[in-house]
């Protein structure tokens, strides 16, 4: 685990000696997203370097069977069954192998390589995430749902498998990255920075009218639609302050979210005898992309040079929680266990899908989240997941509860 200090000196062992020159080899899950694109870009920028086994996707057959030629996958594997024929046609005559469904995902994320990029959005990547773990892949998890539905049994299977969590995360990479081999003992407090997000200036009044392209604005990074909207609400802080948790193993009173607009600073941790070690850099994810994917090595340089001089002035906020009470639900969900987080996940992930659809305000998603996790206590949810299973499960259950809550929001829009 990371953090796990042993775990990390003797993997660095490992790779040393006379396999250092061998290509690594990968398999990358979301292969057409923001992360996957990312990563095929830090592919690119050291070739030979890496050998792909598989490159997943949901539904773009076209997109995945280029990525899959460009790349020489070995196979290449579309959730949605209907992209199957298009998928098999545009890899005919390559050798590369074509598959499709859920359980085919699940499959290629089991096959054993040195590293699964986990970059499917949601508790849609839970199950392959699992199958990599098991197969003894180390996971470079940009997936933080992962650890949100069931942060402790994704742990503690790795743990038993002998794997290392990379965190791909960017505020992740950097606290991983600043904890080095200190012990976790000596941490006062790990610090994540956020960038506060298209609405930081906002009012809750004009946030109340925002549009899904407001929302969609992000004033520093560029990502998929679902995690841009998260950071609209800053309810992506209050899953990293939960995916913080498990990866760290460090309790919520030690985790704190500061806001930094030029996102440079990429998090930071605070050691008992008042040393802070914060980790600069571009925001660009290839940077945590390529610290994950040759960790314990350093890859080439990728042309991101920092130059401090002209990063302009650094600026740290406290955080609003009235204006942004996605992060405040976060912490009291982290507080009471891993049913909360996970139906959070689960309500959150419906409320912004019904946002982006124009189905609910913006304001409303932190709001059906809040009120999902009340009715599922009630309803008796509040068990939380021994195995990925019974998240799924409770994954489901919250859904149900959060899609109704979003049609009564619904019909009372449209009555008005
Ligand atoms: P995205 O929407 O751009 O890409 C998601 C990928 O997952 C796509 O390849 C899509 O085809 C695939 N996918 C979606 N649903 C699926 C399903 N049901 N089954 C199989 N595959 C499915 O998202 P993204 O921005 O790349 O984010 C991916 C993950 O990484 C998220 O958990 C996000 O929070 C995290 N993350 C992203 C960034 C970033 O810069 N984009 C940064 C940090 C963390
Ligand atoms: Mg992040």
């Amino acid at each position: 685990m990371v953090s796990d200090s042993e775990a990390v000196s003797a993997d660095s062992n490992s790779v040393d000696g006379d396999q250092a020159d061998q290509p690594r080899r990968i398999s990358i899950l979301g292969a057409t997203g923001s992360i996957g694109t990312s990563t095929l870009a830090v592919l690119d920028q050291h070739p030979g370097a890496f050998e792909v086994e598989a490159v997943t996707a949901f539904g773009n057959a076209e997109s995945l069977a280029r990525i899959a030629k460009h790349t020489r996958a070995r196979i290449a594997v579309i959730a949605d069954r209907r992209g199957h024929g298009s998928l098999v046609q545009a890899l005919s005559g390559t050798g590369i192998e074509a598959a499709s469904g859920e359980d085919a995902i699940i499959e290629a994320a089991g096959r054993p390589v040195d590293t699964v990029v986990a970059g499917i959005v949601g508790s849609a990547g839970l199950s392959p995430t699992l199958a990599a773990i098991r197969s003894g892949s180390n996971v470079a998890l940009a997936n933080k749902e992962c650890l949100v539905c069931a942060g402790s049994v994704f742990v503690a299977e790795a743990r038993v498998a002998g794997v290392t969590i990379l965190p791909m995360d960017s505020e992740h990479n950097a606290v991983f990255q600043a904890l080095g081999g200190n012990a976790i003992e000596d941490v006062d407090k790990i610090v994540l920075t956020a960038s506060g997000g298209p609405f930081r200036d906002w009012t809750r009044e004009a946030m109340a009218s925002a549009r899904p392209d407001d929302a969609l604005k992000h004033p520093s990074w560029s990502m998929g639609p679902k995690i841009t909207i998260d950071s609209a609400t800053l309810m992506n802080k209050g899953l990293e302050l939960i995916e913080a948790h498990h990866l760290f193993a460090v309790s919520g009173d030690k985790l704190d979210v500061v806001v930094h607009p030029q996102s440079i600073v990429h998090s930071m941790v605070s050691y008992r005898d008042g040393t802070t070690i914060a980790v600069l850099g571009e925001p660009d994810m290839r940077l945590p992309i390529s610290h994950c994917l040759w960790w314990p090595d350093r890859g080439e340089n990728m042309g991101l040079r920092l130059d401090l001089t002209k990063a302009g002035r650094l600026t740290f906020l406290k955080p609003d929680t009235n204006k942004f009470p996605a992060l405040r639900l976060a912490r009291e969900a982290l507080e009471a266990g891993g049913w909360a987080t996970n139906i959070l996940n689960a309500a959150n992930e419906v409320a912004v899908a019904a946002f982006l659809a124009g189905n609910v305000g913006f304001l409303e998603i932190a709001r059906i989240a809040e009120d999902t996790i009340e009715v599922a206590r009630s309803a008796g949810l509040d068990r939380s997941p021994s195995t990925v299973a019974d998240a799924l499960s409770l994954d489901r259950e919250s859904r149900r509860i959060a899609k109704e809550r979003v049609a009564g929001i619904d019909t009372r829009t449209t009555h008005h």
